[in-house]
């Protein structure tokens, strides 16, 4: 059993609170407990955050583009290094990359993660003997971390709007619609012996990756399940897809596809406020990645009329370049001050921002991983995450002032605690599993790097 001295539920913060665990879920709760011999005890207990965007091998060349080369230095220039920084990664590398970042991901309090995945063949582009090897890899990290896994696998056929072949150096993201079917299926096999909070959705990568014809083929061979896909990040890709298809890209994905509320759309930067209002009407998710949206100089979110219209969002850590839940939430509000000159932006009408970004966040991020509703409830997946409350950054903050502190003022270390679906993977602040899992993690980059 959990006890916690206070945490917050789905009816709101509660005292004394003692709930049990099976295969997984929350099955009792009960407030105004006492603390049992043998409960795991913990101070603060929130709903643990789902990371919904990431590509966990991007981790590895973290500060490794930070130079800035003569000429202008932008997204595609980084996207180029990245393709060079792909073609020397193995199997094991991929595996080693993977269990490091998942576990630094729940180190700073998320529970779950939606890897978009979009490695999967040797490089130069000839598939592995076992179609979904790499989908194997990444999930034997999950495996090793406890962390919940929404693995989706990516369709990337294209090299840019309009059918354009694939470059060198994309060989590795290469499929048409028939053998992406069928990796798809060997995913589902290769994750078979993980946990039952373990889910397989897709992501056609991006609409100048996928072409409408084959957007439509693979969305028929999939009918349920997550489907996640990059849109809008950048201008460039805006006014390719409208001289493409005469239209915006979330516009056009809008009239063309039938979006529901299984569908993460990642970034959705640059949109006029008639497609933001649509997307928040559809029940989408925003996948926001702050951190990385803002290292690559994308641009910031349209935050105020998003909420307004009711949109549902959540965030993920994307290029993986910092992992830090609570530099996430800072940074999505902090970009909507810079541009709008003005506080306390992500929150419509009166309230605290800490919740509104945090709650949101919750609830957004387990939509769009199939894990729920982001809620401590019974019957709900135990994605918990508990914290100090009498840490220095905390301790002088009331119950309500409490995720305004954990956003703002807070760095991750405030974490004691995850629980992922049930699985208590961080104990006192720490991986139970970290020692072994840097270690394969220095030993894999000390190969990488010598391949380079
Ligand atoms: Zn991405």
């Amino acid at each position: 059993m959990i006890f916690a001295r206070q945490a917050k539920l789905s009816t709101g913060w509660a005292s004394n609170v003692r709930l049990d665990v099976l295969d997984g879920r929350i099955i009792e709760l009960a407030i105004d407990q006492h603390p049992q011999q043998g409960d795991d005890a913990v101070d603060t207990l929130l709903p643990a955050l789902a990371n919904l965007h990431s590509h966990s091998f991007q981790r590895a060349m973290a500060g490794m583009t930070e130079y800035r080369m003569a000429g202008k230095d932008s997204f595609w220039t980084w996207r180029d290094l990245m393709y060079r920084f792909t073609e020397h990664l193995t199997p094991e590398n991929i595996e080693a990359i993977a269990a490091f970042v998942f576990l630094e991901m729940q180190e700073a309090g998320y529970a779950s993660v939606g890897e978009f995945h979009y490695l999967h063949h040797q490089p130069g582009g000839t598939p592995y003997d076992n179609l979904a090897e790499l989908s194997a890899r990444i999930a034997a990290a999950a495996a090793k971390t406890g962390i919940g896994l929404t693995h989706l696998p990516v369709l990337y056929t294209y090299g840019g709007a309009g059918h354009v072949p694939l470059e060198t150096g994309q060989g590795r993201f290469g499929n048409r619609v028939d053998r992406f079917n069928e990796l798809v299926a060997q995913a589902k096999v290769a994750v078979a012996h993980l946990p039952a909070d373990c889910r397989v959705g897709i992501a056609p990568h991006s609409l100048r990756a996928t072409s409408p014809d084959d957007l439509r083929e693979v969305l028929n061979a999939h009918r349920s399940g997550p489907v996640h896909i990059h849109i809008a990040e950048q201008p460039k890709e805006v006014a390719d897809i409208e001289g493409w298809l005469g239209a915006r890209p979330v516009d056009w994905l809008l009239a063309n596809a039938n979006v529901t509320p299984e569908w993460c759309l990642i970034h959705a930067t640059h949109m006029t406020e008639g497609e933001t209002r649509k997307m928040a009407k559809s029940g989408a998710v925003a996948g926001l990645c702050p951190v990385t949206e803002a290292n690559l100089g994308d641009g910031p979110f349209n935050g105020p009329a998003y909420l307004k219209a009711g949109g549902a969002f959540g965030i993920g850590s994307d290029s993986n370049v910092l992992i830090s839940l609570t530099e996430e939430l800072r940074m999505l509000e902090y970009s909507q001050r810079l541009r709008d000159v003005a506080r306390n932006v992500m929150v419509v009408g009166e309230g605290s921002v800490g919740d509104t970004l945090y709650t949101g966040a919750a609830k957004g991020g387990a939509q769009a991983l199939g894990r729920g509703n982001g809620e401590i409830l019974v019957g709900g997946w135990a994605d918990l995450v508990a914290i100090d409350s009498a840490a220095p950054s905390l301790c002088a903050l009331r119950q309500d002032q409490l995720l305004d502190g954990l956003a703002f003022a807070s760095k991750d270390d405030v974490v004691t605690d995850v629980w992922s679906a049930g699985r208590h993977a961080v104990q006192s602040g720490r991986h139970v599993q970290r020692d072994e899992i840097v270690s394969a993690y220095r030993s894999a980059m000390r190969s990488l790097m010598a391949s380079l």
